[in-house]
Formats: C-alpha cells, structure tokens, sequence
C-alpha cells in the first residue's frame, strides 16, 4: 500500500487540484513507497490566500506568543523523534544513527533557538541628535516562501520555517520533491499543537513547476533557498519582476586544507568524517583535500585505511556508518564523475565503484567512498561540485600555494584548516573566500553567528540576527526635535 503525501493548506490536508502525484523512492531499496502532490497553481493560490488571511493574526501576537507555539513544535518533534528518524532515513538513504543524531536533534533546535534567541531582537529602536527624533521599527514582511533540498530535509526546512515564523510572518514552504515525508509529519505536529490555520502551507511539487510558481508569486514577499548554483540562478532571475527579498544557499567545493604541524590523529578522523558524512551529501563536506607535501604519502595511506573501515549497508541498521545516495539521478551523476576522473587520467585510490549490497538493498543506489588523486586543481573534479562520496586529494608546498588553490574555484560556501598553528591559520583563514572556515574541527557552530557562502555558492546570510533582519522589513519615522 504506496503511502500519500497531500499538501497542508490553510491547516489541513489536502489533495492537489489536478489529482497528479509524483512517485517517492526509498533510495536504499530504489523501490517507489509512496506519492507526494505534484502542485499546480490552483494548489499555491490556495495556499497563499491561506497564508494572506493568517498573517494579521499571527503578525499581531507578541513574539513571546509566537515563540510558545514553536516551543511546543520543537516538544512534539521530541515526543516523536524516533520515528522522524526512521522516515528520514528511508527519503535519504542517510544511516538511522545520523538520522537520530543529528537531523532530527536539529529540527529540535531550531524552534527553540529561535523561540528563546529572537527575545533580544527588539521590533523599536530610536535615534536622536541636535535636529531629529527617528524611531526606527522592524516588521513582518508578510507571506514568505522557503524552498529546501534533499540532503537534510527537516533540518534545513525548519532552519528557514522558523525565523520566518517567529519574527510573525506566514509561510509557504516546499520540501524537495525526493525527501517530502518528514515535512507532512511536520504539518500534522503543527496541526496537533493548535497551530493558526494558515500560519504555515507546505506545497509540494518539482521546482520546475510548484518551486517556480512560489518564485514568481507576486504576494511572497521573500525566497529563502537552499539548494543548487544552478537553481539558485533560476530564482535570482525569476524573482526579478516582483522585487522579492532573496536568501540563497547554494553549492560548494570546500577545501580541508591539512599542514605538516597539525593534530595528525584528530585531523584524520575528522577529515573522514567531514569527507563522508551523510555519503558527502552535505553542502559543507570537505571534497578537495589539500596536504602539505611533506606528509602526503603517509596521509594518503592513513586516510584511505580509516575510511576503509566504514561500514556501509542498509541504513535502516543502526551498526551502518555509510548508507545509500539519495536518489538515482544523483547516483548517475557521480558515476559521471568518477568516470570522468578516470578519463582525466585521475587515479583512484580507493573505491570508485557502485556498492552491491544483498537482500532488501540488492536494488539500492550505493557507491563506495572514492578518493583520487593526480588530477590538476582545473580539473571538473575539483571545479564542479559532485555532491556524493568522492574527493580529490593534491599536495601544497607552501601556505600561499594552499591558499591559491583553495581559492581557485566559482564557490566560496567552507573551508576547514588543520594546524597547530595559531598565527597560521589565521592568516590562512583570513585569505580564504568562504562563508565559513572552521579551524581544527568541522561542523561545531554557534546558531547566532551568520551561515552563507560568498562568490557562487550564496546570496545573503542564514541565522542569528542575519536570518531575523532578512525576515523583516525597517520603517524609520522622523519628526524634529
Ligand atoms: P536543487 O537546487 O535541485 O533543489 C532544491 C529545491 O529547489 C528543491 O525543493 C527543488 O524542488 C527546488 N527547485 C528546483 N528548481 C526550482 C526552480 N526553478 N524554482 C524554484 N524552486 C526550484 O538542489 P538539490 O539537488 O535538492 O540539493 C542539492 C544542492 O543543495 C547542492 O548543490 C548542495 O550544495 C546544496 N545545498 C546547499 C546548502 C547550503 O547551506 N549552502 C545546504 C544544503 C544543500
């Protein structure tokens, strides 16, 4: 029995207008297990007349009023996060235990860092000198759109669903059409908790049709975006006849850029980690490994042992530490890739190959860690972002030359930095162009602090107080003193 996927309008579930359904696969066994809406643009006039009629309402109660019912969202996902955890894995083909640590943890966080950090956001502020009294007040900019990708579905979803709500505007959201199971768990727990009709619409649909609908709606006010370059492209320039607010959080080819002088043990288990988590489907994954030359060869030996010892298999085993690509088309993608690196003359020092799992998964869209070497830092390998389990490694000799090839691509969204060195990785730090540069660790950040890429890989910046001025609009009154 194929479960249905319906969209959430106006506070409840509902069937798209022309009945179409597009197939959900679970990943790990490549076998359809449900269908989700194919919306049209009866389904998102729909929902943004809901999201219209519910905005003065919620944009009126106090933020401490707002925050309390994202407390008691963030409580439900709690109540039920064993079982978000098990859909979660089953859209993504990522391992239960990743889904259980840390997708469905920071859906938690996100509604409570919101609803507790948005207090210090004042709406009122006032300005004076010899001649001017200026208040200056923030609002709600009004319906708002977030589109998100498939990599960390619920997680990326309510990042952007929450800051929208809290500061008082009403939502349409759109999870990726691969992954859209969790979000409709969402719609129910808004649902159960008493949510305002209308406060939050969840359309889904391919981007080509639904994404682009809410793009070129000329009552949302702002696009917040996760997702590919190329999609991002789209919307900038879909966008331009209605003057929206635009958030956009693309693509990435983030070096880990590793010295002779670093913690040599941390610094490999966390590159492994950084490398492979969730199979490289994480936008800030490591996918250029840059070493020193002088430990190169014992590196490349060490890595390849460590990551060897990963476990792949059925993601729904909690012992699985490297599960399945989330979809087929992606699995096809890195295919091309690999072969690409092999025409390239690249070599393959590990992997490279589709995984063949028995059983349940024997159908299933795996693919082996893979790391190559040889390939000049022009290569596709290291200027396209591949999005799955392969990097490249190459060696530096000195810390401009790191910095050089570091920076020698169209993205700038992360970079990591291994050294002892305090002076030195801070002037290494300083002289990348990513949004973000973690020295010494990978993926530990504070929510407050402001998450974006520069050049191609984003528009604009998520979090903190980034993310809450994004979400509003400023007024500034004048009057003489
Ligand atoms: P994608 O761009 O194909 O799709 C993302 C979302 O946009 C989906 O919901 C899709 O339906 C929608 N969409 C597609 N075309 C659209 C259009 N024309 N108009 C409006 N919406 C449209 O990306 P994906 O394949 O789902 O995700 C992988 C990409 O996301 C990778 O490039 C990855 O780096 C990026 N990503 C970035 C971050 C970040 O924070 N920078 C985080 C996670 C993923």
């Amino acid at each position: 029995m194929l479960e249905i996927v319906n969209n959430f309008i106006n506070g409840e579930f509902v069937e798209p207008h022309n009945k179409k359904y597009l197939d959900i696969y679970e990943p790990a066994t490549g076998s359809v297990y449900g269908k989700v809406a194919d919306s049209s643009s009866h389904d998102i006039k729909r929902a943004v007349e809901s999201a219209k009629n519910a905005f003065p309402y919620w944009s009126g109660l106090y933020m401490v009023e707002r925050g309390e019912y994202l407390k008691k969202i963030a409580v439900e996902i709690k109540n039920r996060s064993n079982i978000l955890a098990k859909y979660e894995s089953r859209d993504t083909g990522k391992p239960i235990t990743l889904a259980s640590k840390v997708d469905i943890p920071r859906a938690i966080e996100n509604f409570n860092f919101f609803a507790n950090f948005s207090e210090n956001f004042y709406f009122e502020s006032s300005i004076e000198n010899e001649v001017s009294i200026n208040s200056v007040s923030k609002k709600a900019l009004g319906v708002v759109g977030c589109i998100s990708p498939w990599n960390l579905p619920l997680y990326l979803f309510t990042w952007k669903i929450a800051p929208a709500l809290i500061v008082g505007n009403t939502v349409i959201a759109k999870p990726s059409e691969i992954t859209p199971y969790t979000a409709s768990k969402l719609a129910e727990i808004c649902s159960d908790i008493g949510l305002p009709k209308g406060v939050l619409n969840i359309v889904n649909g391919t981007g080509r049709i639904a994404g682009d609908l809410i793009v070129k709606n000329k009552n949302i006010k702002a696009i917040s975006f996760t997702g590919g370059t190329v999609t991002g492209k789209k919307i900038y320039q879909n966008s331009f006849d209605s003057f929206k607010k635009l958030s956009l959080e693309m693509g990435g080819k983030n070096p880990a850029i590793i010295f002779e002088d670093c913690d040599y043990e941390s610094m490999l288990k966390t590159v492994v980690k950084s490398s492979f988590t969730n199979q490289g489907q994480i936008c800030l994954c490591s996918s250029r490994i840059l070493v020193e030359s002088t430990i190169f060869k014992k590196f490349k030996t060490d890595f390849c042992n460590v990551i060897s010892e990963l476990k792949p298999g059925d993601p729904k085993d909690d012992k699985t530490e490297f599960g399945s690509i989330s979809s087929e088309s992606q699995f096809k993608k890195i295919k091309h890739y690999i072969n690409l690196a092999k025409n390239e003359s690249g070599n393959i020092l590990l992997g490279g190959k589709a995984i063949q799992l028995q059983g349940r998964c024997k159908n299933g869209w795996f693919i082996e860690p893979t790391v190559i070497e040889g390939l000049g830092n022009r290569s596709l390998l290291n200027q396209e972002e591949i999005f799955g389990p392969v990097v490249t490694i190459q060696s530096f000799k000195t810390e401009e030359e790191a910095i050089e090839i570091a920076n020698d691509t169209k993205y700038g969204l992360s970079a990591t930095i291994w050294t002892n060195s305090h002076k030195k990785s801070n002037r290494v730090a300083k002289n990348i162009d990513a949004g973000v540069v973690w020295i010494n660790c990978w993926m530990v950040r504070d929510l407050r602090t402001p998450f974006g890429g520069m050049k191609d890989s984003g528009l604009g910046r998520e979090g903190g107080e980034s993310v809450l001025r994004f979400f509003t609009e400023q007024k500034t009154i004048c009057e003489p003193k």
